[in-house]
């Protein structure tokens, strides 16, 4: 079975698509095919939603509180199959669901609002945030869509706010530290946790 579920530290992650707009300048799949100790995260074909389900529930969930959607991949990517994923665990998994997302679902599934078709299936979302403004935004991410990526990823970060009970962004590290400083003005108008991670070798 292909890594669609994986652990890493305490926590179980899903895996469920390779896709992905962007090309981050600190994206772990420039250095890695995996995380810890398990194998390649490369999906050898995108997993039909029976794919995914058979992996989870071929999945030993006892003691686990909390799945992750983040893999290596941006999961709103495949967005009706997280959705129905995420509503499969709340009805037979006991578990709080993260999406790690890039933020940019509304672009990427060419719709409006996607943040509410999440309402009631995920309990929390961390969206990168990468960078202060529009401009070192697409230096550093290089979104196929540009310059408006931004302002999509900001918005659609507002709009979790709304159906997601956490919402938080985050930024690595490396990017300095007052450009750390700009990011958290930023998140601090928009009343909106930053968290400053570590960057991921
Ligand atoms: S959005 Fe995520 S998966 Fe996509 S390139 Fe950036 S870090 Fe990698």
């Amino acid at each position: 079975m292909e890594n669609i579920v994986y652990t890493y530290g305490n926590k179980v992650y899903l895996n469920i698509t390779n896709a992905c707009p962007c090309d981050c300048d600190f994206c772990v799949r420039h250095n890695t095919d995996g995380l810890g100790d398990m194998g390649s995260l490369w999906l050898e074909h995108e997993p039909s939603y029976e794919e995914i389900i058979k992996a989870i529930d071929g999945f030993n969930w006892e003691n686990v509180t909390d799945a992750v959607f983040c893999g290596f991949g941006e999961p709103t990517c495949a967005l009706e199959k997280l959705l129905k994923t995420a509503r499969h665990l709340k009805e037979t998994k006991n578990v709080k669901i993260r999406l790690n997302t890039n933020g940019l679902s509304d672009l990427i599934n060419k719709k409006e609002e996607t943040a509410k078709d999440m309402a009631g299936l995920i309990d929390s979302v961390s969206v990168s945030l990468n960078a202060s403004d529009a401009d070192k935004y697409e230096a550093i991410v290089h979104p196929s869509f540009g310059k408006k990526a931004f302002d999509a990823m900001i918005k659609f970060t507002k709009d979790c706010k709304k159906y997601i009970p956490s919402v938080k962004m985050t930024v690595v590290d490396t990017i300095g530290r007052e450009e750390i400083e700009k990011c958290k003005a930023l998140c601090n108008e928009n009343s909106i946790d930053l968290r400053v991670r570590t960057y991921i070798k």
